[in-house]
Order: C-alpha cells, then structure tokens, then sequence
C-alpha cells in the first residue's frame, strides 16, 4: 500500500464519498430529522454529485486542484449550514496542498488542521464539545497528530488512528448539549442525538482510509432509532 495519496487516489476518494453519501442518504437525513430540518442527507448526495461531475471536467488534476474544486461544488449546492462549512473545509484543505502532486500523512494532518479552522471560522468559533463536526474532525487529527510524524507508521495506520478517534468523536456528540445551528434551539431535547455533520464527517474520514484499503466505505445498515448511534454497518464493495 502506497504511503502517499496522488491525484487519481484522491479522484477515486471524491467519487466514493458520493457513493457513501448515497448509501447513507436516509440514514443522514434520519439524523437531521430528529434536531435539525431533515435535509443533510440530501444536501450532502447533491453536492458530492456535483463535486463529481465537476471534477470529471478536469484535466489530470493535483490533489489540491481536486479539493477545491469539490469544495466549490459543495459550497454552491449543498444547503443550510453544511454548504458554507463544507465547502470552505476543502477549500482550505485544497490551499494547504495546492500543486502536489501526492501528499503524505504529514500533509494530510496540514490539510484537516486548516479545514479545521475554516469550519471554526465560519461556524463562529465552535469549540469541541459543542455537538458539531468539529467533535469528529478535531478528535482525527488529535490522533493523527500523535503519528504523523512516526517514521514506522504507515499512511494507512496512521488513518487508521485518526478514523477509529473520529468515530469516537461522532459517538461523544450523542450527550451534548448543542450550542449551534438548529439543534441549539431544541435546548436539552439536543441532548441524545448524534450529530448529522459529526457522522457525515466521519464518513467523510472513513471513505478515504477505505478507498486505500481498496473498498468504497460504509452503510450503516441499522441504527439506533432513539440516539441515531450506529448498531451495524457493512463495507461497501469497489
Ligand atoms: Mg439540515
């Protein structure tokens, strides 16, 4: 297994990340439902779509040139508040990495540090702990931290961390109180619900270590109907 991600790797990441978005589409939206407008699911199945279609436009494109421009796309299509922090997340992750031709795990944690920021920036500062998908995205890179620099680490080891923290990131959201968007309205009743940006960042994470290892990523196959918690999943087949 290569321990560098290049632009076709990156090419396939974007196009199974549709296709996880697809597979989890109700599941999403399920989420959304119980403290939000019932939407992510959708939101997130359009923008990928076109993040796909616009990334077929281009000619033997870098990762950095990949990310932006599926940023672009979500920023365009995907409604509420996913859209701006969505779009801005790979929009910055694309200027950490801008001309490469691969990136490794040190570039890796560069990129979801900035998009990290982009998304703190645009979401008025939320911190961990506030029920986001800054819950997930800061949980992964605290662990990436951790191996980033680790010469007998490999990339997909170290992905591995990250995704295996960014799972317990979206689990920890179930607890919280949320303090942003539409679920902060709910007040308490936020509290016992997983996050829909939390699980559609993990998903996010998760694609890109399974697209690695060979496979699209994962369905949740059943979940909790009262917290949304996942109870069981399976691969999604190349
Ligand atoms: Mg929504």
């Amino acid at each position: 297994m290569p321990n560098t991600i290049n632009g076709s790797t990156m090419y396939k990441i974007i196009q199974n990340t549709l296709k996880v978005m697809e597979a989890n589409e109700k599941y999403l939206t399920k989420l959304d439902a119980d403290i939000g407008d019932a939407d992510h699911g959708i939101n997130m199945v359009r923008g990928f779509k076109l993040a796909n279609e616009r990334i077929q436009q281009l000619s033997n494109p870098d990762v950095g040139a990949l990310l932006n421009t599926t940023g672009m796309a979500l920023l365009e299509t995907v409604g509420g508040a996913a859209g701006p922090l969505y779009g801005m997340m790979y929009m910055r992750m694309a200027s950490v990495v801008k001309g490469k031709a691969e990136i490794d795990k040190k570039d890796i944690l560069a990129m979801l540090e900035a998009g990290l920021k982009a998304v703190q920036n645009i979401g008025g500062g939320a911190q961990p702990g506030e029920k986001t998908m800054v819950d997930t995205l800061h949980a992964a890179i605290q662990a990436l931290k951790e191996v980033a620099d680790r010469e007998d680490v490999s990339l997909e080891e170290a992905l591995e961390k990250a995704v295996e923290a960014a799972r317990r990131g979206m689990e920890s959201t179930i607890p919280m109180l949320a303090k942003w968007g539409r679920a902060s309205y709910l007040g308490e009743r936020s509290i016992g619900h997983q996050d829909p940006g939390a699980t559609s960042t993990f998903l996010i994470l998760h694609t890109m270590l399974a697209t690695l290892r060979g496979y699209v990523g994962l369905k949740v196959t059943k979940y909790s109907d009262e917290d949304g918690s996942i109870i069981e999943e399976e691969p999604i087949k190349a």
